[in-house]
């Protein structure tokens, strides 16, 4: 059971409707093979009445050999009412079912189990489970975490590595989940549920400090977090190299994205600047950086960070057109499955954030009477 009060007890009502339906539902489960047994512990089974049962079951050996048990007692399209075998983890089981090993976390939250133990029965989720995040009292909202520079304390804009530590390890501590930004595509389009506690951490501008500060404890933690670069700062004293790029990303844990070119406002027309070339001066900014990240770092890049978080409708419209899939400013707040994807708001992390204020940040649920 974590600390969460909400969203945790949902999910167990939530399970326990599935098992129940799901028990009762007339689908046959696949064929055992000869031999099986699903009794290899003493956690009783219910038979889906209705459906063909496999004989061995009915008649079940006290110890069956672990290497038949199947584990599928029942199926439908919605739904694998699994009982873990030995050796089952979460990981094996949602590559298992769900192809795709780190969704373990779907079958723990709509169990309400920390991890699989022989005899274990359990519903996985074949298909998103309220994918939007929205209960009787509120919805979730998805904070994007933004930093900019890592080291001594000389600024806002700098977080000391001391501080990142002790933020990161309270978000592991305390069951936050941190999750790629790309996964927001989904959610935002109501195709994927994201865990509770979920949240995004960014970097802004692409300062060294990120690959010398924050990155290995990113590692530490296996927390995921998007850099935006701006293709110009590139080659500067304190900004990242290529191989310094290159190499996060082949961790797989850090995705580089854009912040433009130069970093200049996108806002406002310059004096004297037409519509047409003030379009024209926008889409460079928002292609150029671009095309030089993709091909230098052979990664395709579809997430644009608005130079000062800046972005009014001509802009959005830009980016709209140049293919992003996700836009975000600096506009505080956590994001919710009605946020629009070109507009993500972001929270700060400044430096002299103590913890408490950065607890203060971490909103993962909007409270709200939607009965
Ligand atoms: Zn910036």
């Amino acid at each position: 059971m974590t600390a969460s009060p909400d969203g945790i007890t949902r999910q167990w009502m939530c399970a326990a409707f599935c098992v129940a339906a799901l028990a009762g539902c007339a689908v046959s489960p696949p064929a055992p093979s000869p031999g099986s047994s699903s009794s290899d512990s003493s956690t009783p089974v219910p038979k889906p009445p209705g459906s063909t049962t496999p004989p061995s079951t009915a008649a079940p050996s006290p110890r069956p050999p672990p290497a038949a048990v199947e584990g599928v007692l029942a199926q439908n399209d919605h739904f694998v009412l699994y009982r873990a075998r030995r050796d089952d983890t979460l990981r094996s089981v949602a590559q298992e079912f769900l192809g795709d090993e780190k969704r373990g976390w779907e079958i723990a939250a709509f169990n309400d189990v920390k991890e699989l133990t022989p005899g274990n029965l359990v519903a996985i989720p074949l298909r998103p489970v309220n994918p939007v995040g929205v209960f009787t009292d509120g919805y979730q909202t998805v904070p994007i975490l933004a930093y900019h520079r890592f080291g001594d304390k000389n600024g806002k804009m700098v977080v000391t590595p001391e501080a990142f530590a002790v933020q990161m390890k309270y978000l592991a501590e305390n069951d936050y989940r941190v999750i790629p930004m790309a996964d927001l595509v989904e959610f935002l389009a109501g195709k994927r549920s994201l865990p509770q506690r979920a949240i995004v951490i960014t970097a802004d501008d692409g300062y060294a400090s990120v690959y010398r500060h924050a990155y290995p404890v990113l590692k530490h933690y296996g927390f995921p977090a998007t850099v935006f670069v701006y293709t110009d700062f590139i080659g500067a004293g304190d900004a990242l190299t290529w191989p310094q790029m290159q190499e996060m990303i082949a961790s797989g844990l850090i995705d580089i994205e854009s912040h433009s070119k130069s970093h200049e406002s996108l806002v406002a027309m310059l004096p004297g600047e037409s519509e047409r070339s003030y379009r024209a001066r926008v889409d460079k900014e928002l292609t150029v950086g671009r095309d030089v990240l993709q091909r230098k770092l052979d990664i395709h890049v579809s997430i644009f960070a608005y130079p000062y978080g800046d972005a009014s409708a001509a802009v959005v419209e830009r980016a709209q057109k140049a293919d992003y899939q996700l836009a975000v400013t600096v506009n505080p707040g956590g994001n919710p499955f009605f946020a629009q994807p070109l507009l993500l708001q972001r929270t700060m992390i400044f430096g002299d954030h103590d913890i408490e204020a950065f607890k203060a940040r971490l909103q993962t649920f909007h409270e709200a009477d939607l009965r």
